[in-house]
């Protein structure tokens, strides 16, 4: 049976300290089911999957925003979708979609970059 939910998650607010519930699990505080993982970041099923394949390919380093990132970011961020794909097709994905909302209007609602990757079934455009 699909795990798929249309349930939004509660929002993740940003601690006084900068730190969010990826930070956490990036530290092992919390558990994942992370499904790739190297020096530079780690990919996990999302919690509330919209899609039979929804995984969230993030940096160890915590940049809040894609609009936080700099130049200095650029291999880092080119890294992060050649996993994405990779992870993708590991998952059996032929097509597949990636998205990175920045903003809290664009749908952000944990601020720590990340990328999701979505499939494993038909994808409507445009999202809403
Ligand atoms: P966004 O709305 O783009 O910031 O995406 C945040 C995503 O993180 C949502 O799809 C949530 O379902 C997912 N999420 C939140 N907490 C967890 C968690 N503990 N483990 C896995 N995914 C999570």
């Amino acid at each position: 049976m699909s795990s798929e939910s249309s349930a939004a998650p509660a929002a993740s607010s940003v601690s006084a300290s900068g730190d969010t519930i990826f930070g956490r699990i990036l530290r092992g505080e919390i558990p994942c089911d992370a499904v790739y993982s190297d020096e530079l970041c780690l990919a996990f099923r999302d919690v509330a999957p919209q899609a039979p394949v929804h995984v969230l390919v993030i940096p160890r380093e915590p940049i809040a925003q894609l609009a936080e990132a700099t130049p200095e970011h650029q291999a880092l961020l080119g890294h992060l979708l050649l996993v994405a794909a990779q992870v993708a097709q590991q998952e059996g994905l032929s097509s597949w979609r990636t998205v990175i909302n920045s903003g809290a209007e664009a749908g952000q609602t944990v601020f720590h970059l990340h990328v999701h990757v979505l499939g494993g079934r038909p994808l409507a455009w445009p999202p809403g």
